[in-house]
């Protein structure tokens, strides 16, 4: 039975890394540096370090520590995060051979997210063979976005060949999203809202009666708002530019996903706090990324608010949206012409609601979850399933 469900895994695959966690537990681990000698952190062990070659043997190190604190068996749903699901994958799906080559099929649309991915599935199939495994795509949130929004202005077969805006960081803005109706009591679909999740990764999404509308990332995690490493918004012509000029495309690849961003800008960290401390201690170079990094999120603001006709709800979240006083104020200022009216006191103890009373638009800072809904996600699928 389906609905004795006991714990869910939830294994999240990065290129050199391994996030995993069990719920209802909490036990949770992250393995950094696979392929050379990694560390192993977790809320079960000290952190430690060891040679770690492949993914296989990172689940296996978690999945180790994890059977002495339960039966391994108990383990019946396993849900992966999964960057790229195109077009196919708008909902939760269940992990067979058949699921498995379209996922590798993608993988021209995410060459650095969905190979990773693969190989944590691959893995957890062959170390939990009894557990139903399911794919919870980073894409699927944004799958109602109407044509509108996601065609870039190419002639029509790059979209025939699947070039489009996708967006990314699903789970969390829908996750975000039902919270913040949840805490201002309504429903979702009678509320206008943006959600900023602001992390390593930084994206916005306009939510539009519980539907997402607009989303800042692309074709890949690239697009948008200014990011740790990552560039985001751009002039194509740069790029052709650079190519012109003795660039190849794997320089650009790092220096647009590794080199930009906060840290290109700064020239002093990818990290929110580093670069916050360099711009205390006068550093110029940090004071304008961070004034980058608020601005874009201004602008997102105003053109979601216009996409929507209106706005009701802005929601913080990542490491940076839940964290960083200075980014919500920066960002938000200037914005009382639509309605937003921050509390600064509020806004400086980090509380849940962050706004004026009498502020027309509501403004809220919340944890995201996304490991929490990616099982819970993964369990509704099982669920489903045994209803058929
Ligand atoms: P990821 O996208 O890798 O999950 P996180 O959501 O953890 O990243 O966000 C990481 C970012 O959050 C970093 O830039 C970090 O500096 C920032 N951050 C974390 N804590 C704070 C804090 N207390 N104040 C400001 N920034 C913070």
């Amino acid at each position: 039975m389906v609905s004795e469900t006991k714990s869910t895994l939830v294994v999240n695959a990065g290129s050199s890394s391994l996030k995993v966690k069990l719920l209802p537990q909490g036990f949770s681990f992250l393995v950094e540096r696979i392929g050379s000698m990694s560390s192993v952190k977790s809320n079960l062990v000290k952190t430690y370090e060891t040679a770690v070659h492949n993914h296989e043997q990172a689940l296996e190190i978690c999945l180790g520590h994890l059977g002495k604190e339960l039966n391994l068996q108990d383990i019946k749903v396993v849900g992966h995060r999964v960057v790229h699901g195109g077009e196919i994958y708008t909902q939760p799906t269940l992990l067979d051979d058949e699921s498995i080559a379209v996922i590798e099929k993608l993988s021209h649309l995410a060459p650095l997210h969905n190979p990773a991915n693969l190989e944590g599935i691959r893995a957890a199939q062959r170390l939990l063979p009894e557990a139903i495994h399911v794919a919870v795509f980073d894409t699927a949130f944004h799958a109602t976005l109407p044509a509108k929004a996601f065609l870039y202005g190419l002639p029509r077969d790059f979209y025939k060949q699947g070039i489009r805006k996708y967006g990314f960081h699903g789970s969390s803005h829908d996750y975000v999203t039902r919270k913040a109706a949840e805490v201002l009591r309504q429903s979702r679909e009678d509320l206008k809202i943006i959600s900023l999740h602001l992390g390593n990764g930084a994206s916005a999404a306009a939510v539009l009666n519980g539907k997402c509308v607009d989303t800042s990332m692309g074709l890949t995690p690239l697009d948008g708002l200014l990011m740790g490493t990552r560039v985001g918004e751009i002039d194509p012509g740069v790029l052709l530019y650079l190519l012109h000029n003795g660039s190849n495309p794997i320089d650009l690849e790092k220096l647009l996903n590794k080199q930009s961003g906060l840290l290109g800008l700064s020239g002093v960290s990818n990290d929110m706090r580093d670069v916050r401390k360099a711009a205390k201690d006068g550093h110029k170079e940090a004071t304008e990324a961070l004034e980058v990094f608020a601005y874009r999120i201004t602008k997102i603001i105003g053109a979601y608010a216009a996409a929507m006709a209106g706005l009701d709800v802005v929601v913080f979240t990542g490491g940076i949206g839940e964290n960083d006083v200075v980014t919500r104020q920066q960002s938000l200022q200037g914005l009382t012409f639509l309605g937003i009216e921050l509390d600064e006191e509020r806004n400086a103890r980090g509380d849940l609601v962050i706004h004026k009373d009498e502020s027309r638009v509501k403004v809220l800072v919340i944890s995201t979850d996304e490991e929490g809904m990616i099982a819970k996600e993964a369990q509704n699928a099982v669920e489903g399933l045994a209803r058929l």
